[in-house]
């Protein structure tokens, strides 16, 4: 069993990095970011509640999405592990998490930090949003909100897992494959 924990800023490469461990490692894929989407293009109750944050830049609401992520790992009893990818995002739903994966006998092996500094972020968000087709990384002050929430609310999981022992840092700027091969290395020396 392998639970590990996508983390870093928007723009990091989190989304990039997070397909090429699935294909490695055969774990089940849990992106907040995308289920969000996934239930905005539904339109469902969920999805009209997350986009009046999403569109803001600022995070849905902690009870919202613990309560989501909770039964996106209930939907996956086989799974051999999880990539958490965009969650946690505030020290409460760090422990959250690990109450959830502590009920199932579980914990998580490692949180991978990818680094990247802000100005190459808002670079790179820029250019995704000329194809991304989010909202969220077209608007110049959407994009320095996320940034500035980011640093304010999700910075402290780093340090939560930290304290744990779990943390490693990946330089997230560069050759995808040789920060994915980076990322290997790190979490094969946990396992
Ligand atoms: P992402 O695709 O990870 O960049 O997420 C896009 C947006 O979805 C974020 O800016 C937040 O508004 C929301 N979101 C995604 N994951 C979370 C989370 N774990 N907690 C709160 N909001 C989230």
């Amino acid at each position: 069993m392998l639970n590990l924990i996508l983390f870093g800023p928007p723009g990091a490469g989190k989304g990039t990095q997070s397909q090429n461990i699935i294909t490695k490692y055969g774990l089940a894929h849990l992106s907040t970011g995308d289920i969000f989407r996934a239930n905005i293009k539904g339109e469902t109750q969920l999805g009209v509640l997350a986009k009046s944050y999403i569109d803001k830049g600022q995070l849905v609401p902690d009870d919202v999405t613990i309560k989501m992520l909770q039964s996106e790992v209930e939907k996956n009893p086989g799974a051999k592990g999880f990539i958490f990818d965009g969650f946690p995002r505030t020290a409460a739903q760090a422990q959250a998490l690990d109450v959830l994966l502590e009920a199932r006998n579980q914990k998580i092996n490692v949180l991978v930090s990818l680094e990247v500094e802000e100005e190459e972020l808002k670079k790179r968000l820029l250019e995704r949003g000329k194809t991304s087709g989010r909202a969220d990384d077209v608007d110049p002050s959407v994009i320095q909100k996320r940034i500035e929430v980011y640093k304010a609310e999700t910075t402290p999981v780093k340090e939560y897992y930290s304290k744990q022992g779990k943390t490693v840092e990946v330089n997230g700027i560069g050759d995808v494959l040789e920060i994915f091969k980076t990322i290997t290395s790190k979490i094969d020396s946990r396992l």
